[in-house]
């Protein structure tokens, strides 16, 4: 089965989605699905990003089935790296997407990361701490949207291009290799032919650096983006040679 490993529901301060209509658009789908709500420990507004997994597992519980997971999106930052660890050893998650939102203690959100500074110091800045964080935090099961910074810089061209950022995707993607984390695809931006492509080539040279499976994640927030674009997700990973995975209880599971 197809799997949509990446998508919030109402314990994610940024989203409202019922697990119920989650669970009803999935079916019509014909997909199963992974519950990841944000958990970005410090985040700079008190509250805000964080939930009670224990809440979380007691009211969801009902309708947890082999198609439908419940996991944990951890915002990754290199001053939580023990009190990370201890939630996700603490709380049966099946899935933890390690993801970067915030370079630096700002949410690369905010128009502020971007004042005054180049593209190229910001998504410099950006690939280092998603290093660092990769290297601090081997405990994750995949890597949530390596394009992330794409959704809200504040530049002409925002495009992730490999070859402008190449030593430092590299990094990224070797460290990865070497910890035996998959990469996700984030369906979020694909319908964009640019940024299709641009992802198509950094997807390449995971391969190349010895890259072999991929996770896929619409990010949806409401039920009707559950599923988009997935099919574009599987066709760049069969074009990079990268098998799609899902994982049920923290352990890889291939999509058949
Ligand atoms: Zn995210
Ligand atoms: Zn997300």
């Amino acid at each position: 089965m197809i799997f949509d490993s990446h998508l919030h529901t109402k314990f994610s301060t940024d989203s409202k989605m019922d697990i119920e209509d989650a669970v009803k658009k999935a079916k019509e789908l014909n997909i199963g699905l992974i519950i990841t709500e944000h958990m970005d420990l410090k985040y700079p507004i008190k509250g805000n990003f964080i939930f009670n997994p224990e809440d979380y597992f007691n009211e969801y519980n009902k309708y947890r089935n082999s198609n439908t997971l419940l996991g944990i999106e951890l915002g990754m930052r290199s001053d939580c790296v023990e009190e990370n660890r201890q939630i996700i050893e603490s709380f049966p998650f099946d899935y933890v997407i390690g993801s970067i939102h915030l370079v630096d203690t700002i949410d690369i959100f905010r128009e502020d990361f971007y004042a005054g500074r180049t593209k190229k110091e910001t998504y410099e800045q950006y690939l280092t701490c998603m290093l660092e964080c990769l290297k601090s935090h081997n405990f994750i099961d995949s890597l949530g949207h390596i394009d992330y910074i794409t959704r809200y810089a504040r530049y002409e061209d925002k495009e992730i291009y490999y070859d402008d950022f190449s030593e430092y995707i590299d990094e990224v993607l070797k460290t990865a290799v070497v910890s035996n984390i998959p990469l996700e695809i984030n369906t979020r931006r694909l319908r964009y032919k640019v940024a299709a492509d641009s992802l198509l080539k950094i997807y390449r040279r995971f391969y190349e650096v010895g890259g072999r499976q991929v996770t896929i994640g619409s990010d949806a927030h409401n039920a009707a983006a559950i599923g988009n674009n997935i099919n574009i997700a599987l066709e760049i990973a069969d074009r990079c040679n990268l098998k799609p995975v899902y994982f049920k209880e923290r352990k890889m599971e291939y999509m058949k």
